[in-house]
């Protein structure tokens, strides 16, 4: 683990180090599959208070738990019913979050009152060695300031919450780049509140009757973190249909604006040569990898206006144009 004052990446895999910080109530950010998270032990208000404060995150924006085993899930969970556990054999470790009802020995501002917690099993190797080693409960929002593009470097970490928290177990950039897919399992059906790392068709696979939790049409689902601004850069977001758009949207080229894309599609040099950034990526899965950390990228080369490429809202493209939409502000 580093201090945030110094980036030597060489001393940042110091498990037993950062165990301790977060036993003593401290707040340290650490690797995941999905995107670095800011733990903080879920069974001390006083640790999860300085989460929300380093983000500064609404405090009725509840945090997910991450556990190392789901045999410590009956310390901080009860009525678990069958279909937790179905969806823990196939997607456990991995980017799924549970929400169960909760028990008191998780902090109450960690579920922003409610009474349920969301828990997940992180499947990153580091992840996993500190969550084995603190052998507490962790409440792990993205490590990034709230509102901002989630971190998926520990350099991004470091941007927004150096002086901020205790330190950063370093390691690879996140691999799948954005964050778990949330799936409520106390309503009737199980309903996915969130997309993200395991998609829509998976689950549909393993439980035929999961639902999609569409906030338009029913708000009676209490998930509050949906409402409130996410994802965005600096930059303004705008997406675009196909490549014949952004041969038709010159009038953005022929701004002043400084212009970035990203995408899948490639486009044509004359348009590339009036970019100040771009980057093309192979497949809808890559390209959630690149998002937020290509978002960080402009905003640190002061583009303006952030092109992004529509992708079918199937298997990851689903959660992609989730996050996209949100960082448009739409
Ligand atoms: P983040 O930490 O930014 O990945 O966001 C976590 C998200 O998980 C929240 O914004 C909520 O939408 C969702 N979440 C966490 N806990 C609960 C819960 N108890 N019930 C419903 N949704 C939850
Ligand atoms: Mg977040």
């Amino acid at each position: 683990m580093t201090q945030t004052a110094q980036y030597d990446p060489s001393r940042l895999q110091d498990i037993v180090e950062a165990a301790t910080v977060l036993r003593n109530g401290g707040c340290v950010a650490f690797p995941t599959e999905t995107v670095f998270g800011l733990g903080v032990d879920a069974t001390n208000p006083n640790a999860v208070q300085r989460a929300f404060v380093a983000k500064g995150r609404p405090s009725d924006n509840p945090l997910i738990v991450h556990l190392h085993s789901p045999s410590q899930m009956d310390l901080y969970c009860h009525s678990i019913p069958d279909i937790a556990y179905k969806l823990i054999e196939h997607f456990c470790p991995g980017p799924l979050t549970i929400v169960l009802p909760r028990r008191d020995s998780i902090a109450m501002s960690v579920t922003a009152g409610l009474d349920t917690v969301a828990i997940r099993f992180p499947n990153h190797e580091v992840a996993q060695r500190l969550l084995r080693e603190v052998n507490l409960p962790i409440a792990a929002p993205s490590a990034n300031r709230s509102g901002r593009p989630s971190a998926t470097t520990w350099q991004a970490v470091i941007e927004d919450l150096d002086g901020l928290i205790d330190g950063v177990v370093c390691g690879e950039p996140c691999g799948i780049g954005i964050e778990s897919t949330v799936v409520d399992v106390t309503r009737a059906n199980p309903t996915v509140l969130r997309c993200g790392g395991v998609t829509l068709e998976q689950l549909h696979d393993v439980v035929p009757n999961i639902v999609m939790h569409n906030q338009q049409v029913d708000s009676s689902v209490n998930s509050p973190g949906l409402r409130h601004r996410h994802y965005q850069p600096t930059a303004k977001v705008v997406l675009v249909d196909s490549v014949s758009e952004m041969d038709h949207a010159s009038n953005f080229f022929e701004s002043d604006l400084r212009c970035a894309y990203l995408g899948i599609n490639k486009l044509s040099e004359a348009i590339t040569s009036k970019l100040v950034h771009y980057s093309y990526c192979n497949n809808e899965a890559d390209y959630a990898t690149a998002l937020f950390r290509f978002f960080r990228e402009c905003d640190n080369l002061g583009v303006q206006l952030i092109l992004c490429q529509v992708v079918d809202e199937i298997g990851i493209g689903r959660a992609l144009m989730d996050r996209i939409r949100r960082a448009s502000g739409s």
